[in-house]
């Protein structure tokens, strides 16, 4: 069956009871037993529920992977996987990654004696000068964020295991759609389904999605000991959302190329960050790993300070000035104070989060509209 297909179809059983076509919500924390000991398919909703088995069935499909987990965010996903190590351990992961994995893997990860190193992970050498023996996992973002840097998935998962480390991708950008990280030899996927799997702003979610039925049992375990599970209500919305993931990323993705060939050419942009561009400088992995269009993310410079990119991201009004993405509507951000604003401030300087970016998350609405609307805020 093609993607679009099984977006809506596997993991949505109809109802036998009912005939109903759409799966009931199942809200029941506690499922009764066959016996004393005996444990039926489901016994505890944080051990396992049918509403979120439902979705996890279907990104798993989507993946191409063994299994899926799904989380309350996607940072309880991320934390998940940092669950499995413990002190003397190293992760390196990449520079232009999302905020809140920045402060998670500095702040949290490392009260654990968890080692963190941050390497550009568009530089496959630098990727493999961070590594020690100590390493266990490489995490990646691409399309990063929020610089739109792309990383080779193939080359990094080769490099990881050549040393022994998993290597882990936060495909929130990219979604199933346009890359499936498993399929190019990562061990595991993450999604905030807050964002393009839920798609309309109204869940809070994560999904891991691993190849090795192994790595699955760990998650699993690690999973269920913490309990950040997603619940039955976000669930039944994410399946909603996944059945037309596949159209909202390629009408949202048609619509930012759009608009990035637009902004690229405005007198006042210094320059647009989209790996749709021939002058992207990860054009070519973009085009080998993206499947047919390069995402609904953009970010660009203006030519201006920090106080122009604040009265720019607070003057458009279709594009809503918000943190998170991926949603129907376009939201509109400024990286330094908003998404990026818990990297300390070397941080940002040295990985070119600079104050005048402004990052744009492409929404469905018609591309003459959205760009009237930038148009305004540029005066
Ligand atoms: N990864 C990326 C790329 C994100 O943009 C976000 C949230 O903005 C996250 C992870 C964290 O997801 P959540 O907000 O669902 O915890």
């Amino acid at each position: 069956m093609q993607f679009r297909t099984r977006a809506i179809h596997v993991g949505n059983h109809r109802c036998r009871e009912t005939g109903a076509v759409v799966p009931p919500i199942h809200l029941a924390s506690t499922f009764v037993q066959p016996g004393a000991g005996d444990w039926g398919e489901y016994d505890y909703s944080r051990s396992g529920n049918p509403t979120r088995k439902a979705l996890e069935t279907t990104l798993a499909s989507l993946e191409g992977g063994c299994g899926a987990l799904c989380f309350a965010s996607g940072m309880a996903a991320t934390h998940g996987v940092v669950g499995m190590f413990s002190s003397g351990d190293h992760i390196v992961a990449g520079s232009d990654i999302y905020g809140g994995t920045y402060r998670l893997l500095h702040q949290i990860t490392s009260r654990a004696g968890i080692e963190v190193t941050l390497a550009d992970s568009t530089d496959l050498a630098a990727i493999e000068a961070a590594i020690t023996p100590a390493t266990k996992l490489v995490w990646i973002e691409s399309p990063g964020n929020p610089r739109m840097t792309i990383t080779d998935i193939g080359a990094c998962a080769e490099i990881a295991h050549r040393h022994g480390a998993l290597l882990g991708v936060d495909s929130t950008f990219a979604t199933p759609v346009l890359t499936r990280p498993l399929e190019l030899g990562a061990d595991i996927v993450m999604h905030s389904a807050t964002k393009y799997l839920g798609g309309h702003s109204d869940l809070m979610g994560g999904a891991l999605v691993v190849r090795e039925q192994s790595l699955f049992d760990e998650l699993y375990f690690v999973q269920n000991a913490t309990g950040a599970i997603m619940g039955p209500l976000e669930a039944f919305l994410c399946s909603r959302g996944v059945k037309t993931l596949e159209l909202r990323v390629r009408e949202q993705s048609q619509t930012a190329q759009r608009l990035a060939d637009w902004l690229a050419t405005h007198d006042q942009v210094e320059r647009v960050l989209y790996p749709g561009l021939p002058d992207h400088p990860g054009h070519d992995v973009a085009k080998r790993q993206m499947d047919g269009a390069f995402g609904a993310m953009l970010t660009f410079e203006l030519r201006g300070d920090y106080a122009a990119a604040k009265r720019f991201v607070e003057s458009t009004q279709l594009f809503q000035l918000a943190v998170s993405l991926g949603a129907v509507e376009s939201l509109i951000e400024q990286p330094a104070s908003m998404s990026h604003a818990s990297y300390a401030a070397e941080d940002r300087a040295k990985h070119g989060i600079t104050d005048g970016m402004i990052r744009l998350s492409v929404g469905l609405e018609a591309f003459e509209d959205l760009r009237a609307d930038l148009e305004r805020a540029f005066g």
